[in-house]
């Protein structure tokens, strides 16, 4: 395979803090429809290489392609319009809007071909916001102010909100965090659905979920990779026992 095969493929990145290298010298290939999961201790350096890839954080060193685009040359606004969507550790929703209007201020901007038929687009928005509502199991809580939801469906609003922009590539950063056990089987669902459209990235802790979801697991460890295989693979791997799961 060639690198242009690959949603999304990242050579040699690494980051530097005052010398301290939180990512350093990472090699990372997700496949289109490829839903992956990357674990590790505390302070491993998961969410900076989330925050270089949407160009928060700019790398010292290395190539992140994204559908033959550069995006370590790309501001974040630009990496965004590219299709990487990214969700953070907190949900960043309207807490005074209904969910219908979270979804609707999320929907792309001068997408529509009918753009100047008003009736036709609102149409066109309203059904893409009941598809992705039920998408999100929130399809009952449409005119429900998301302060009143629970932590869970906020999280999957923002997920929604997120994919109403239809991105290739989505990034989630520990998205069962504070979830019961059955929104966190609805979540699983909710990737496993997702990823059949687009590469999905997960950061997570919870190993059931983990196994629940992925494809193939990433084990970094001191910005660096320690395993990467089927979950089984890497469950079993000493090294992975050693620093992370025998814990
Ligand atoms: P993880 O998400 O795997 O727990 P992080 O990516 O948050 O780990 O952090 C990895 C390391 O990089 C930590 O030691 C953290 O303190 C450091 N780090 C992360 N971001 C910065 C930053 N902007 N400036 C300095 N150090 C940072
Ligand atoms: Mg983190």
């Amino acid at each position: 395979m060639s690198i242009s095969d690959y949603t999304l493929a990242i050579e040699d990145l690494t980051v530097s803090f005052d010398g301290f290298k939180a990512v350093d010298g990472l090699n990372l290939y997700i496949d289109k429809n490829e839903l992956r999961v990357v674990i590790g201790p505390n302070g491993a350096g998961k969410t900076t290489v989330l925050d270089l890839i949407c160009g928060k954080t700019k790398s010292t060193d290395g190539s992140i392609m994204f559908k033959n685009k550069e995006l370590t040359k790309l501001s974040e606004h630009e990496i965004v319009h590219a299709g990487v969507g990214r969700k953070f550790q907190t949900p960043s929703i309207y807490e005074n809007l209904s969910v219908f209007d979270n979804l609707e201020v999320s929907y792309p901007k001068g997408r529509s071909v009918f753009g100047s038929l008003v009736f036709k687009r609102t149409e066109e928005i309203d059904a893409r916001i009941l598809e992705i509502a039920k998408e999100i199991f929130l399809e009952d809580f449409l005119d429900m102010e998301a302060a009143l939801l629970s932590h869970g469906q906020k999280q999957w609003l923002e997920i929604g909100m997120l994919l109403i922009q239809d991105p290739e590539l989505l990034m989630l950063d520990e998205p069962v965090a504070g979830m019961s056990v059955s929104e966190r089987q609805q979540t699983a669902e909710l990737l496993k659905n997702i990823s059949k459209g687009r590469s999905v990235l997960v950061i997570e802790h919870d190993m059931d979920f983990v196994e629940k979801i992925a494809d193939k697991v990433t084990v970094l460890h001191q910005g660096r990779i320690l395993a990467e295989g089927n979950m089984k693979s890497v469950q079993n791997d000493p090294a992975v026992i050693e620093v992370y799961l025998g814990h």
